[in-house]
């Protein structure tokens, strides 16, 4: 059994000064590839150099909301360009914290990120947090043929069928297997198993029997393990669903 987890960010401080440990844990826990998500130039150039130094591991490069104003087009286009750069994020909207950019800036960046996303032929990876309506708006009118991928989805069942239609494939995180998240398992029960992922978001949203720890791309494990008990299905066939999607989507083979 493998498992591709989908969006995690050794890259970030918390966890960048023990990658090699992490990365030992998770191949003991059949969390054999993963995605790393840059937010900032920053955490981009180190997603990159994880990904160029770890055949299992690759990058996805972009600027988040909360990085909305330092946005540079022209540093992105040319770090997408660069060996395992496989898709675009995270980025799209976050109206929750009163300091963020202002929508109107969030939206600017977020189109012509996805706009660069559809040039490059390549999926992107999408964050949103108190802004499901504007998020759907926007992906309706500048759809990505190449992959639209909700990062820890935790809407309804009505927006989980409005992202299907758009053909957006649906990523869980942690959320799942916590006790005061029911919403979030019937999404999970109600995503067919050629539209799910799985995924951390590590070092937040550690699922349970962790969760009060520091998340790592280990528990990858986990997430998929509360989801194939929401859907009823043995782990390994919902590792294997996840893994087949997560190679389609990022578009890399099963050897590299
Ligand atoms: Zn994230």
């Amino acid at each position: 059994m493998k498992i591709f987890d989908t969006h995690t960010h050794l890259n970030d401080d918390p966890l960048w000064d023990q990658v090699p440990d992490y990365l030992q844990t998770a191949e003991q826990l059949s969390v054999d590839k993963m995605a790393i998500v840059g937010s900032n130039q920053k955490f981009n150039q180190r997603a990159v150099q994880l990904a160029q130094q770890y055949a299992n591991l690759y990058a996805v490069i972009g600027w988040h909301p909360e990085d909305a104003d330092a946005y540079d087009e022209p540093a992105l286009s040319e770090q997408l360009q660069q060996k395992k750069v496989v898709a675009i994020g995270e980025i799209g909207l976050d109206y929750h914290w009163e300091q963020n950019p202002s929508a109107k800036e969030q939206h600017a960046v977020f189109i012509q990120q996805l706009e660069l996303a559809q040039q490059n032929s390549m999926p992107v990876n999408i964050h949103t947090r108190d802004a499901l309506a504007d998020t759907y708006e926007i992906l309706r009118q500048h759809p990505v043929a190449h992959g639209m991928i909700m990062h820890s989805f935790n809407g309804s069942l009505y927006w989980l069928d409005k992202f299907l239609e758009l053909g957006c494939y649906i990523s869980y995180s942690g959320v799942v297997s916590f006790k005061n998240a029911p919403e979030v398992r019937q999404a999970a029960l109600q995503t067919p198993l050629d539209r799910i992922l799985v995924e951390t978001d590590a070092p937040y949203l550690t699922p349970e029997p962790h969760r009060g720890e520091k998340n790592q791309p280990a528990y990858a494990h986990y997430v998929a393990q509360a989801v194939a008990q929401t859907k009823n299905i043995p782990l390994a066939t919902l590792a294997q669903a996840t893994w087949e999607n997560a190679h389609k989507v990022y578009q890399v083979n099963d050897k590299n």
